[in-house]
């Protein structure tokens, strides 16, 4: 950016304008597989500082078109969703404000997960769509990603419970969006400005475009890929929410300011059974079997993933928080018998029931063994905090290899795909033959079983061209065979960078038009996050994988 421009940028908001070379360095990564260099990294002060961000970036665009505003809140997005190459807008320094009344929190997109639980256990409630990330991300990510995590089997994704948001939208005004019924709506259409506009076109784009929008709808429990027309007009209940369509929308629509999240009181017990699985052929039946005995959640890894858990036992030793070594090794006893005499497992099934009678949680365990009793598998069963090893492998396994690998690196690009899990018979076997045709692929596959939702992650050498080529050929033969059972190229990681090219092969094109209306409604001159959400661009992409680790 020209020192004219950042001067007046400087004069423009309170809060920190920062163009330093470390800084710019952190704010091109995320967790994604690319880099992007910002301009100028901002930490606005308050909400007139966003305002007035807004206003800027509008004047400006014209003489300065690649001029955009992307936001950032811990920056631990998989799909390149908070990088971008203009202004980065980063809220965990001053937009961190939570507080909680009965079970609603009303929260600012920078609040650390981990913070805002810490308060929200304080009242015996929680927040059950955290993702896997609950220790290094925040509510602004969680919001406009729609993350899901463990708990989402049961209670489902983000989406459910945020009630309300505060967001400063293109004509850099703040707005409050949540439900209103008919009357509500029609008193905002009549209103002539910005916001009755955007009531009257999302509307009109809704209710003229229905069957269009139903018929596309992907046939999953999770979805966070383009964006969620469906839920926005409820014509049953005569409700109209933009919450729904703001809620994953990766800030391409504006800037979140404040969230109401609905908490629920957290359960008194917990009981996991752990099926160690050497053979994928009945996982259909086993899921078939499973779900109707309603478990909190129902996660899976597999042998890579459990390879990479002996590998780093000392680190999984401490993040346990269990004294020693020894002590550690102790725990792990019983499943290093099972693979000792049993070889090691193809994937490992987790499946946790919540509630607040203990007994009543005994006997859904001991019902469901019995059903699965003619599979022969191996099982556990543990009760209480003895579950927290393997969570602790289901939920840090990414991360490990984040940190750990350093001659090979996380490469999620196919990390998120869903189908209804009564496919996943038929899918699974297919996916194998898809991946084993790239046989310098090392990858882990852990994910949400019970939805059908798998995290494939490969590691790559991001510097070599081969492995690069494999990127986009991989992707597009993966997400045909999804489209072929309804599926969802992301369930929750949401589509960024790495997704947004693919929108067009899941959806269609009118589907993807609606999206660039639905854009074009919010963000005439794109001032927000350019290339997610719409008008992708692959060789973009590919251009800033990352180079640097
Ligand atoms: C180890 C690991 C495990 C993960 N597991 C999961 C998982 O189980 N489920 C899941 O859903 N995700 C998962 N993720 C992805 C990611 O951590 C989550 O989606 C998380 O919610 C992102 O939060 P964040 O604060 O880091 O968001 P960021 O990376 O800062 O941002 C995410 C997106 O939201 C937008 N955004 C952020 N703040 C605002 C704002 N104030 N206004 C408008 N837009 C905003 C950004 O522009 C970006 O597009 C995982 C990531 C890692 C590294």
């Amino acid at each position: 950016m020209d020192t004219n421009l950042l001067d007046k940028l400087k004069q423009t908001i309170k809060g920190d304008v920062l163009t330093d070379d470390q800084t710019l360095t952190t704010y091109s990564h995320d967790a994604s597989l690319f880099e992007v260099k910002p301009q100028v990294v901002v930490n606005p002060k308050d909400t007139e500082d966003l305002k007035a961000l807004v206003k800027f970036v509008s004047e400006n665009k014209k003489n300065n078109p690649s001029f955009s505003l992307t936001a950032r809140s811990a920056g631990t997005d998989m799909s390149g969703g908070a990088i971008n190459d203009s202004i980065i807008v980063a809220f965990q320094k001053y937009f961190n404000h939570i507080s909680v009344n009965k079970d609603i929190a009303t929260t600012e997109p920078g609040v650390f997960y981990k913070d805002f639980e810490r308060k929200t256990l304080k009242n015996n409630l929680i927040f059950p769509s955290y993702p896997a990330s609950r220790e290094i991300c925040a509510i602004g990510g969680i919001v406009n990603n729609n993350a899901g995590g463990e708990k989402s089997l049961e209670y489902g994704k983000t989406e459910q419970y945020v009630k309300k948001v505060k967001v400063v939208l293109s004509d850099g005004n703040e707005y409050v969006l949540k439900p209103l019924s008919y009357e509500e709506l029609n008193e905002k259409i009549k209103q002539k400005n910005f916001e009755g506009e955007i009531y009257a076109k999302m509307y009109k784009l809704i209710t003229e475009n229905h069957d269009e929008i139903q018929k596309a709808k992907p046939h999953v429990s999770k979805n966070s890929a383009g964006y969620y027309l469906w839920n926005v007009w409820n014509k049953d209940k005569q409700i109209f929410d933009l919450t729904k369509l703001w809620v994953g929308a990766q800030g391409t629509l504006g800037l979140l300011t404040q969230a109401d999240i609905q908490l629920v009181p957290l359960r008194k017990h917990h009981e996991m059974m752990v099926i160690f699985l050497h053979d994928l052929s009945h996982l259909g039946e086993i899921v078939e079997k499973v779900l109707p005995f309603k478990p909190e959640s129902f996660e899976s890894y597999d042998d890579n993933t459990l390879k990479l858990a002996l590998r780093f036992f000392p680190e999984f030793a401490k993040l346990l928080g269990t004294k020693g070594i020894i002590k550690t090794a102790f725990v792990f006893i019983p499943e290093f018998f099972i693979v000792l005499f049993g070889g090691m497992p193809k994937l490992i099934l987790q499946i946790d029931f919540a509630g607040d009678d203990l007994s009543k949680l005994d006997q859904k365990i001991l019902k469901l063994k019995e059903k699965l009793k003619f599979l022969h598998p191996k099982i556990r069963v543990a009760i209480e905090d003895k579950g927290k090893k393997y969570w602790l492998i289901r939920r840090e396994s990414f991360n490990l290899l984040r940190q750990k690998i350093h001659d090979k690196h996380t490469a999620p690009f196919i990390d998120d795909t869903v189908v209804n899990p009564r496919y996943l018979q038929d899918f699974l076997p297919k996916l194998n033959s898809v991946l084993a045709k790239y046989p310098s692929l090392i990858y882990t596959v852990a994910g949400h079983v019970g939805n059908g939702n798998f995290h494939i992650i490969p590691l790559m050498d991001t510097k070599n061209k081969l492995q690069q080529n494999i990127i986009p050929s991989l992707s597009k033969e993966i997400y045909t065979l999804v489209k072929k059972y309804h599926g969802s190229i992301t369930g929750e990681h949401n589509d960024g960078l790495i997704r947004t090219p693919y929108l067009t092969q899941m959806y269609g094109e009118k589907m993807v038009s609606l999206f660039e209306q639905t854009k074009k409604i919010f963000d005439p001159q794109n001032i927000f996050n350019p290339r997610k959400k719409v008008f992708g661009d692959l060789n973009f992409a590919m251009n800033h994988i990352r180079q640097n680790w």
